[in-house]
């Protein structure tokens, strides 16, 4: 049973207490990503998993085993680091090896674990070249099979991707992916790059200044963002916020903001009067001459596959994704419409979701 249960962790650093009150579960198999802007303590609390810092609180379990005290070597882990740490003097077979050599595994064996983990990897042909003869994934590659000779239970990863070219980030995104569905090892990987954490989760965790934020799956934090933060943090172009009063008009909830009236879900438990901040994803927004939403176009910009268009109203800068084929005049005024299901309402006060 590989599960990892953080139990009330916390972390400081001399006097400076960075981390605190960190609690959750993840289950055997699972795919959690850790996710959050530089600085959150995701890394440190990856460290902390793998046995490479001190624990300051709390317990960490692997299995149903306390680990906080336990050697690294000893907690059945494997770490992917971000610059690979492949040993540049040996060939790619011995550095996939050399785990298995120094803990004294039968040499047959540790042949049939490498050629194994490189069939998988696709690495069979480059077993015989330097670290330096290979290409960035193929680098990413050798580390990832290191990892998964050792056996271990659970796989930690540390911005793997981030020394990668974009289209070889999206590439290995679902070779890790692809490799976790068939190994299905536990695995917790860390990153700040939300469309890795949207694309390769079954869990995400959202982390803030050394707490967690939210927890959920990718569809949780994306169609119900727990705070203003994760609402911001979550989503290819950036979302939309504007502030604004609860009203009730006709008998249905709605915010006023400068921007235009908008009705909100009627199941809400926001107070009239009550001050807010709406969040409003440029995909869902729709362009409506009928709409409640007014604001003059600026600029249009063509994506391939369709367009965004740049806004200003009098909350600022308004973005809405439309039809490549659209075409507006710049300065021209736009009417929008939002489905009140895509209303996300935030506490203008807590910036938590109402
Ligand atoms: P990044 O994406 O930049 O790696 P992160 O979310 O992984 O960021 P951490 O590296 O875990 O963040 O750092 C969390 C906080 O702890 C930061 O404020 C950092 O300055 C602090 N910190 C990390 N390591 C140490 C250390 N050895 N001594 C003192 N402070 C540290």
């Amino acid at each position: 049973m590989a599960t990892v249960e953080y139990q009330r962790i916390g972390k400081s650093f001399g006097a400076v207490r960075i981390m605190r009150d960190i609690s959750f579960k993840i289950e055997d198999h699972e795919f959690v990503v850790l996710l959050g802007p530089s600085g959150c303590g995701k890394t440190t609390l990856l460290r902390m998993t793998a046995g490479l810092e001190g624990i300051s609180e709390g317990d960490l379990k692997i299995g149903e085993k306390r680990v906080n005290d336990v050697h690294p070597r000893d907690r059945s882990i494997a770490m992917v680091f971000q610059n690979y740490a492949l040993y540049p003097t040996m060939k790619v077979y011995d550095n996939i090896a050399f785990s298995l050599e120094v803990a004294k595994v039968p040499p047959a064996e540790i042949r049939k674990k490498v050629e194994w983990a490189a069939a998988t990897l696709n690495l069979t042909d480059y077993l015989g070249r330097y670290p330096k003869e290979l290409s960035g994934g193929q680098r990413q590659r050798v580390a990832m099979g290191r990892a998964m000779v050792r056996e271990a239970h659970v796989f930690l990863f540390d911005e793997p991707l981030s020394n990668l070219d974009a289209k070889l980030r999206a590439h290995m995104r679902t070779e890790i992916r692809q490799l976790h569905n068939r190994l299905k090892t536990t695995t917790i990987y860390v990153t700040h790059d939300q469309i890795e954490a949207m694309t390769m989760a079954d869990k995400i965790v959202v982390m803030r200044a050394g707490k967690i934020e939210q927890i959920g799956s990718p569809d949780d934090v994306y169609d119900r963002p727990a705070s203003k933060y994760v609402a911001d943090f979550i989503g290819s172009s950036a979302i939309n916020f504007l502030p604004g009063t609860v009203v009730v008009a006709d008998g249905v909830p709605a915010v006023d903001t400068a921007t235009g009236r908008v009705p909100i879900d009627p199941a809400t438990t926001a107070k009239p009067g009550q001050k807010v901040i709406i969040g409003l994803r440029p995909t869902d927004i729709l362009v409506d001459s009928a709409g409640p939403l007014a604001a003059k176009s600026v600029l249009l910009e063509r994506l391939g596959h369709d367009a965004q268009l740049f806004c200003d109203g009098p909350d600022g800068r308004f973005i809405a994704v439309v039809d490549k084929a659209a075409r507006f005049a710049e300065g021209s005024d736009v009417r929008f419409a939002v489905p009140t299901s895509k209303v996300h309402v935030f506490d203008a006060g807590t910036e938590v979701r109402i």
